[in-house]
């Protein structure tokens, strides 16, 4: 699932790709715009908002996307062999004369008016990767809620912006505190931020993801998505469980032994099971 980082990296290519040039080719495939039509109008900017993406475009209009589970955008150029999706998944199309940009499986597509963009955005805490970052402010909104779970709070995009599962599950490892430890009990909550931060930062101008430094294809994580497997540190095999409802964001992973803190009772056996 796309976290801030690569939404931030969709962004800047998008932003390459198509600001500053009129639009030669608009389609929205989404049921509310299927009728827009914004050629003849050019591009001023593209900016990376936590996990949404502004598109603003000449005449005071602005795309609001959000990749959700499984979108995508893919920069091609026109008539060229089309890759990262099918046909029937394609949302968006935006194109000029040189580049087509291509939103494939986006769950959210939507024109508003680029002095609304605070009814989209508005409500997001710090953006990690944002050029306005303000870490106190994200720690203050934190611990604004010093009873709630760790986990859950970094995943709140109203605390800071751009930290999915991913960041959130390796920043745990890393801090060495399960996702049920409530913010309060966060021994150092200000290193902890830092260190999501420098994930992220690490991680922006490239597609893959790593937090181990290490980008060898089965070494690139400390416990994401490796439960039932021996802890790179410890050997400890990775457990899995749930925390608050059935979402795939909610999906926790963590070694027993290099994590400190509360694990839900009952975790175990199904988290145990091999990958
Ligand atoms: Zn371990």
């Amino acid at each position: 699932m796309p976290e801030g980082d690569t939404v931030w990296l969709s962004a800047n290519r998008m932003h390459d790709a198509l600001a500053g040039r009129v639009l030669t080719t608009t389609d929205f495939r989404v049921p509310q715009h299927a009728t827009a039509d914004l050629t003849g109008l050019e591009v001023l900017e593209v900016v990376p908002r936590g996990k949404h993406m502004l598109t603003r475009i000449e005449g005071g209009t602005t795309l609001h996307t959000h990749f959700k589970m499984a979108g995508t955008w893919r920069i091609f150029t026109p008539g060229a062999r089309r890759s990262g999706g099918k046909d029937h998944e394609i949302r968006v199309i935006l194109a000029n004369a040189e580049r087509e940009a291509i939103g494939y499986r986006l769950q959210l597509v939507e024109l508003i008016r680029t002095d609304q963009e605070d009814t989209v955005v508005g409500h997001l805490g710090p953006d990690l990767l944002g050029p306005d970052w303000d870490a106190d402010e994200a720690l203050r909104r934190l611990l604004a809620a010093p009873e709630r779970e760790i986990g859950d709070a970094l995943l709140d995009q109203r605390n800071l912006a751009g930290i999915g599962n991913l960041y959130k599950t390796e920043v745990l490892f890393l801090s060495g505190l399960t996702p049920w430890t409530t913010v309060a009990a966060v021994p150092d909550l200000p290193a902890m931020v830092r260190r999501a931060r420098k994930l992220l930062v690490a991680n922006k101008s490239r597609w893959v993801q790593t937090t181990t430094g290490n980008l060898r294809r089965d070494e690139l994580h400390w416990v994401f998505e490796r439960h039932g497997r021996p802890c790179r540190r410890c050997g400890t095999i990775v457990r899995r469980a749930m925390q608050g409802p059935d979402l795939y964001d909610r999906i926790c992973y963590w070694c027993p032994s290099c994590q400190a803190g509360p694990s839900p009772s009952g975790s175990s056996a199904a988290a145990s099971r091999p990958a």
